[in-house]
């Protein structure tokens, strides 16, 4: 039960773009750990924005397998509380808001370059970018910062970049791997925030959420640390305070690949049905520690 008087409050943020399986878990654990330490809530938020590989099946199957291993959410879709919708696909007045303050404030601009123009600009391959990660945007494609703003119209139907200040060094102190640095413009660029199907981008709808949710210290994936870092950008062109992160070292299979959802083998619904307890998951987790890597 959480101390009323704790002040912290955690989330699992899970998309339902296919089914969880043991990184995820290890993740969503480590959060829950967390949480429980400090007394705090932990909040489920159901990261369903994707239309084109968000499935519904996919929302109770997330929920179901996340309760079987024994975590537990005092804030969620199926349970309610005060922050409320807890998924993201009901909460579009909340991100229209924040992207009509960033174009009050000059910080985004339209960009119509396809992805095919970014890396032809860049002289594709390109090195910088992670293979998980978007190519870092050339200002060369960037409008002059004093160019006009066009309206953003009812329906969107251009993209939306938010203008990295380039060169900065960005810094934030990770719990779990110490102090993160990142320039911005080098490490990445100008990124999406609103995508031209009128769909907010997940950097802008995090950082929004994550605020409005009064969300202490995010727990993710250390694949998420560069997007830390844009949605610190996003933090501070809003105005808002920016919680506290701790970034989980994620798991590889045998071969030393990381897991993905098409490692369906380490599904936690095929473990399942393969009779494993859930006690021998947690277990496993426990006895590596929230500290340690996972091989
Ligand atoms: N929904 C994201 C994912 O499943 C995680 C977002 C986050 O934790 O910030 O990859």
């Amino acid at each position: 039960m959480p101390n009323p008087a704790s002040p912290y409050r955690g989330r699992l943020a899970p998309s339902p773009t296919g089914h969880l399986h043991l990184g995820h878990a290890r993740t969503f654990w480590v959060a829950a750990e967390r949480a429980r330490a400090a007394g705090g809530v932990l909040v489920l938020r159901n990261e369903d924005l994707d239309a084109v590989r968000f499935r519904l099946d996919f929302v109770a199957a997330m929920l179901e397998d996340l309760r079987w291993l024994g975590l537990v959410w005092q804030e969620g879709p199926d349970v309610g509380g005060p922050f409320g919708p807890y998924d993201q696909s009901g909460r579009r007045s909340h991100y229209r808001a924040a992207l009509e303050r960033l174009h009050a404030a000059g910080a985004i601009y339209p960009c119509t370059h396809s992805r095919r123009d970014v890396l032809e600009a860049i002289g594709a391959p390109h090195e910088g970018a992670g293979q998980d990660d978007e190519p870092v945007y050339p200002a060369s494609l960037r409008p002059p910062a004093d160019a006009p703003l066009p309206p953003l119209g009812d329906r969107v139907a251009v993209n939306w970049r938010l203008r990295v200040p380039d060169g900065e060094e960005l810094r934030f102190l990770d719990g779990r791997f110490g102090e993160q640095r990142a320039v911005a413009g080098r490490d990445f660029g100008d990124f999406l925030v609103w995508r031209k199907d009128d769909v907010p981008s997940y950097q802008l709808a995090c950082a929004v959420d994550d605020a409005a949710m009064g969300i202490t210290e995010v727990v993710r994936g250390a694949d998420l640390i560069r997007s830390t870092f844009r949605q610190l950008l996003v933090y501070r062109a809003l105005r808002l305070a920016a919680p506290a992160f701790y970034h989980c070292p994620l798991m590889t299979d045998a071969a030393g690949q990381r897991l993905a959802k098409r490692h369906d083998a380490l599904s936690l619904r095929t473990l399942r049905e393969q009779c494993a307890k859930p006690e021998e998951i947690t277990g496993k987790f426990l006895a590596e520690g929230t500290d340690g890597d996972l091989q």
